[in-house]
């Protein structure tokens, strides 16, 4: 399997390259020259393994440069009980009849990130080997809040790499800038910027493709690297949960063999919801793919118009990791659903940098109506939303989990689908436990924030993850806050070159 750029289609590189870039030299991102596809056999089978193995049996499709035994080195480590709070690694909770939410949460950072950024440091690590890299690499993040603190847990103290991450000052949960500013390990470095998220991941994607700052890490034997999703070795692993989730529910007789099921997802950079399109593409029988958005609904005036206008107020929320304006990996869709055409890639994102908008063409409307539904909510129906689950069914969900549950409903009544429907459930109610605890309440306190994730163990019953708990006794480390026009001061300074 070679990967080519969503703009330039002639560049071929292997997965390791691709892991190991990131990012492609003109700016591009990798896509997989070919989508593999399972039949359903093959995707009942993958229902008797365990997490590890459902895994490595997909990558074993997709990064074709990587032998057997160095797949399962990188699964093996990245799934197990050591990091996960679960044996399943993804759990299926039963909300209602035939709809399931799909917890991706029970990494070591609560959110849904550790799924893929327990595993990308090992994919990373056993690239830079296959390709004989001689360089140390930089780790560049931008991050909404999880990306930041789960790419920090991932990449602590991983020989031959470093880590630095970005975060909006204003735009991240007090338990979120609490986890990244404790950060431990050698090899670690966050800083906040007084701007919001696509201003950070602007001046990441900037430092990364400047000619300058390439050459003075050259020579100082450095080659940066992302963990955002922009990095396919970000992306694969989200492939898996969805097809895992698939062969999980035949095996439990919840759906049968080749039945439809709806995938919804409450989307931000657009990762998440393009690996559940990977999967459908991949073979497991999808109805809808439903985007769910909060307030910041770029994605869903786009795929209801074919318009994509990031000219607009910017808005934080409740669900700070969906507070973003310039979804990164739609470019891979279009790339896609325009049959891989780069060049109107490049005039597209060419006019999204410059103008701030660009419309789609008809046929990919088309496309994208008949693969995708979208809808958003505000954070007063976000917050109804967490009380009402919680009343009907006991359950206590995040808020961006709920602004999915939310736009399902709304689907729902909408289009009248009774398709059986598995929601990704993206966080732990504790990592946005002040919103949680006023939804379930009823009202605002002013307590601290430890004693709310108390109180909400008191009404969830859900038990505290280690971490967050843990989080009470640890020194604060990093307290830099910076301007946006410094990060790539800030960056050569750090790294001191
Ligand atoms: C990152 C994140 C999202 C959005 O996922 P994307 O892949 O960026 O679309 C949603 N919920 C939570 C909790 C997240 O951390």
């Amino acid at each position: 399997m070679l990967y080519n750029s969503t703009r330039n289609s002639n560049v071929k590189v292997n997965s390791a390259e691709a892991i190991t870039q990131g990012i492609s030299v003109e700016g591009g991102l990798f896509v997989p020259e070919n989508i593999p596809v399972l039949s359903l056999d093959e995707i009942k089978a993958v229902g008797n393994m365990n997490y590890a193995d459902r895994a490595a049996y997909v990558f074993s499709k997709y990064l074709t440069d990587f032998t057997e035994a160095e797949i399962h080195y990188c699964t093996d480590n990245a799934y197990s009980t050591k990091n996960f709070e679960t044996e399943s690694i993804a759990e299926i909770a039963h909300l209602f009849d035939g709809t399931y939410m799909l917890e991706l949460w029970h990494g070591p950072t609560c959110a849904f990130k550790d799924m893929a950024l327990q595993i990308l440091p090992y994919f990373l690590t056993t690239s830079a080997k296959k390709i004989n890299l001689d360089k140390k690499i930089v780790i560049l993040v931008a991050t909404s809040g999880d990306t930041g603190k789960a790419a920090l847990e991932g990449f602590k103290d991983v020989e031959g790499t470093s880590i630095l991450v970005f975060y909006p000052e204003d735009g991240v949960s007090p338990m979120q800038k609490r986890q990244m500013k404790t950060q431990e390990g050698g090899n670690v470095g966050v800083c906040a910027i007084k701007g919001n998220f696509d201003d950070c991941q602007n001046g990441v994607k900037a430092i990364f493709t400047d000619d300058e700052v390439k050459n003075q890490l050259e020579n100082a034997g450095l080659m940066f690297s992302s963990a955002n999703s922009i990095n396919w070795g970000r992306l694969v692993p989200q492939i898996v949960y969805y097809i895992s989730s698939y062969a999980e529910l035949v095996k439990d007789g919840e759906i049968e063999l080749g039945e439809k099921i709806n995938i919804v997802v409450p989307t931000g950079n657009f990762g998440n919801i393009l690996a559940a399109y990977y999967a459908k593409h991949m073979g497991i029988p999808v109805n809808k793919l439903i985007c769910a958005s909060n307030v910041n609904n770029v994605l869903t005036d786009f795929i209801n118009t074919g318009v994509y206008d990031r000219n607009r107020q910017f808005y934080a929320t409740v669900s700070p990791s969906m507070d973003i304006l310039i979804s990164s990996n739609l470019e891979r869709l279009l790339y896609l659903m325009t049959d891989r055409n780069d060049e109107v890639i490049r005039d597209w994102f060419g006019k999204l940098s410059s103008e701030g908008r660009y419309e789609v063409t008809d046929d990919v409307k088309a496309k994208l109506a008949d693969e995708f539904w979208a809808g958003f909510c505000s954070d007063d129906e976000t917050k109804e939303t967490i009380s009402a689950v919680y009343g009907k069914y006991s359950y206590t969900c995040d808020t961006h989990t709920a602004v999915a549950v939310k736009v399902y409903e709304d689907y729902k009544k909408a289009t009248e689908d009774t398709t059986k429907t598995v929601i990704a459930s993206t966080a732990s109610p504790y990592k946005f436990s002040a919103a949680v605890l006023e939804a379930l309440e009823g009202a605002e306190s002013d307590i601290d924030e430890y004693a709310k994730v108390d109180r909400i163990a008191e009404l969830s019953k859900l038990p505290v993850p280690a971490a967050l708990a843990d989080l009470k006794n640890k020194p604060l480390r990093f307290n830099d806050v910076i301007e946006k026009s410094d990060q790539k001061q800030y960056v050569l300074r750090t790294l001191g070159i």
